[in-house]
Formats: structure tokens, C-alpha cells, sequence
């Protein structure tokens, strides 16, 4: 039979069989995201005697806090980046650099 007409007879016969539902249950999941993936280790990577649990996800505030150093010793925080903090045990005026920029 040539190629073309084969393949018109073909779909016809599948058109003419009885529609095959199949149940919801039945579909495999979609592949887990990276992102879930990443939540759990590897069957690999786990060990016999650790147990696997899920883990909730929610969603968290993050802030940046400034550990100011003084010569003295004294350590103390700042929520703010500033140029000047007074220090709270020898009373210097502490010159600061924002982090990971060198003295002058
Ligand atoms: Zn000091």
C-alpha cells in the first residue's frame, strides 16, 4: 500500500475504535521542579538510619545588621550602614567603612 493511503486507512481505523478513557490515578506525577527536588537528597546520599520527613516551606523576613568593631575591643550591632558610631565603652567616634572596602 503506498505510504500516504496507509496512513489515511490507519486513521480512519482509530477513528472507528472505541474511545479508551483512562483514569486520573492512573497518570504518572509530572517530574519534581529542581526546586522540590532540591528539599530532598538523593536515595544515594541518604543514610539507613536517617528518617525522611517533609519539610514545610514558609516564607521568612531577613535583615541586615552591621557588627560595628571597635579598637577597644567592643563589639556592638547597627541596623544602618553609618560612617560614625559612638563607641559605648571608650566613647571614640569610630570611623567605618562599608564591609569589604579597606581603610583609608
Ligand atoms: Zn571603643
Amino acid at each position: 500500500m503506498a505510504q500516504p493511503l496507509h496512513r489515511l486507512v490507519t486513521g480512519l481505523l482509530d477513528r472507528l475504535r472505541p474511545t479508551v478513557y483512562v483514569d486520573g490515578c492512573d497518570v504518572p506525577d509530572p517530574p519534581e521542579s529542581p526546586y522540590r527536588a532540591r528539599l530532598t537528597l538523593a536515595p544515594e546520599q541518604c543514610l539507613d538510619d536517617v528518617e525522611l520527613r517533609e519539610r514545610e516551606v514558609v516564607r521568612g523576613e531577613m535583615k541586615t545588621i552591621y557588627e560595628i568593631r571597635c579598637r577597644c575591643g567592643k563589639r556592638w550591632f547597627n541596623p544602618r550602614l553609618e560612617n560614625v558610631q559612638l563607641c559605648p565603652r571608650c566613647g571614640c567616634a569610630v570611623l567605618l567603612n562599608p564591609p569589604g572596602t579597606a581603610m583609608p
